[in-house]
């Protein structure tokens, strides 16, 4: 039986070098990095029996032809920094990775537009129009090494997503390869488009499920002129969901609202680089508490939740909407930072994860969304839920868009704690739901959530759902087992 598996995996790889080179066919050894993604830490090890690295787009759509003609699971590969297993051949079959799909066929900062191939870096998209004067809004976290295919599939967020959108809203068109392996243009460069159905953003947040992105047409807009951060602490998690909620009434519209509870803030407490500045650079306007310039690293004694605001747009409204934010969250705030050195501070929120993991080796991240007027509840039954299973929690995320990472910390070696993580989960997840919220913001839902969908949505919507995926890949081969709705 081993050998009978073996021999095919062989003849497997010697077909596909036919069709993309032998170099570029690689076997999937146990361990290999490409079967797995960043859910890693979460167990989730794939056992793919070859990976391709197709250099073109039409090779893509080879590689898919041979698997669809030989009923062999494909899994579309990005960077593989994926948190929900998305990227990990769960059931066998060929991962396609597309990091070789590296060329920008088209940039005209003009018409503010580029088109990369799938395996361009997001970072390498955001450099390149911000070079050219223009701005590409998405910013997930690990930017250097996820792809803007790998974006796209997933649909992916970041902090900018409140004022900018999510990757979907950059998208005018996609190349892709559709099964049985037939390369096509989805939407083009036009702006306005009401021809037929939509059919790019259907690929937009599939996950590798129903075909394989393989270019990638962007609008991008005009770099804003000026941009400035704050962070604002208040007192507890009800003030600063309150918080959030006066921002938004008042109309500002910040390009980031994050934020950050006390549990998050202990741990994250050693690393926080401080208002910085010669005499603390602490806004003169700002209601200054705890900042003192000879402690510049410590964070407010009284600070029980934490927003980091950014305002962006000409000087003038950038300056604005700062003055503004100070007059909207001032009474409440114990003190309110602004960091001149920017960087530092956005450095320090991307090394969360990393600080958090650190603490007790481990830990289960939830990316689930609350209503935004019922983010304080949210949080507040999250922390119960944790706590009833013995558990030590925190949370941070986009606080204007209510999408939450809802973190509990765990010795990965403990069993009972796993397990635990895993209860509390579900919990969350149903609490998500009653609420009206979401089982997944952002993350997507991979293999780790799959089977979850139908809890949120009606009936007849589930039964569309997985329609769409029959009318695209009638045989299941894309990415099986994957954002599956029940
Ligand atoms: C430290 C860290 C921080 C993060 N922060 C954020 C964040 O702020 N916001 C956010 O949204 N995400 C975040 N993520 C998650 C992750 O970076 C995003 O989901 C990202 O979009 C995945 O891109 P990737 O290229 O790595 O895709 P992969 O992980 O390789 O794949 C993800 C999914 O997309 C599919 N796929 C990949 N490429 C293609 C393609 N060309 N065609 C079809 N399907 C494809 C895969 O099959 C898989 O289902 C973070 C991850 C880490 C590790």
């Amino acid at each position: 039986m081993l050998l009978g598996a073996l021999a095919s995996a062989f003849v497997m790889r010697s077909e596909l070098s036919r069709l993309v080179g032998a170099e570029h066919v690689l076997e999937a050894q146990p361990g290999s990095p490409y079967n797995h993604d960043a859910s890693r830490r979460r167990g989730v090890e794939g056992r793919a029996q070859a990976v391709v690295l197709p250099g073109s787009a039409e090779e893509v759509a080879a590689v898919v032809r041979w698997c669809y003609s030989h009923d062999v699971p494909i899994v579309a590969r990005g960077g593989g920094t994926g948190l929900t297993g998305g990227a990990v051949a769960m059931q066998g079959g060929v991962v396609c990775s597309l990091e070789r799909l590296r060329r920008v066929r088209e940039l005209e900062p003009s018409l503010w537009r580029m088109y990369p191939e799938a395996g361009v870096s997001t970072r390498h998209v955001q450099r390149l129009a911000r070079e050219n004067g223009l701005f590409f809004g998405p910013d997930p976290g690990a930017s250097e090494q996820s792809q803007i295919g790998g974006n796209v599939a997933t649909n992916a967020g970041g902090p900018h997503a409140l004022k900018y959108g999510v990757t979907g809203a950059w998208v005018t068109g996609l190349e892709v390869v559709l099964a049985p392996g037939e390369l096509v243009d989805l939407g083009g460069w036009n702006r306005k488009d009401v021809a037929g159905y939509d059919l790019k953003s259907l690929l937009i947040g599939s996950e590798g499920t129903l075909g394989v992105i393989t270019a990638v047409r962007l609008r991008l807009l005009p770099a804003p002129e000026a941009a400035t951060a704050l962070v604002v602490f208040l007192r507890t998690r009800a003030e600063g969901c309150a918080g959030i909620l006066d921002v938004l009434a008042a109309g500002i519209q910040p390009s980031v609202l994050e934020f950050v509870d006390r549990d998050t803030l202990e741990l994250l407490a050693g690393s926080y680089p401080g208002p910085g500045g010669p005499s603390g650079g602490a806004s003169p306007t700002a209601p200054v508490a705890g900042a003192a310039a000879a402690d510049a690293q410590a964070l407010p004694a009284q600070a029980g939740f934490a927003l980091i605001v950014e305002v962006d747009g000409t000087r003038a409204q950038a300056e604005a909407q700062r003055r503004a934010l100070i007059e909207v969250l001032g009474e409440a705030a114990v003190a309110i930072h602004e960091p001149p050195d920017t960087e530092a501070l956005w450095r320090w929120r991307d090394g969360f994860n990393g600080v958090v993991t650190a603490e007790r080796g481990g830990k289960v991240s939830e990316d689930v969304v609350f209503p935004v007027e019922r983010l304080g509840e949210g949080l507040e039954r999250f922390a119960e839920i944790a706590a009833r299973h013995g558990l030590r929690s925190c949370a941070w995320g986009h606080g204007g868009d209510g999408n939450v990472h809802a973190t509990v910390l765990v010795d990965p070696a403990r069993e009972a704690e796993l397990d635990a993580a895993q209860a509390a989960g579900e919990e969350l997840f149903a609490l998500a739901i009653s609420l009206g919220g979401s089982i997944a913001g952002e993350h997507g839902v991979g293999w780790l959530k799959r089977g979850r969908l139908a809890a949120q949505w009606d009936e007849r919507a589930v039964q569309v759902h997985e329609g769409i995926k029959r009318a695209f890949d009638p045989k299941g081969l894309f990415n099986p087992g994957k954002k599956q709705a029940r």
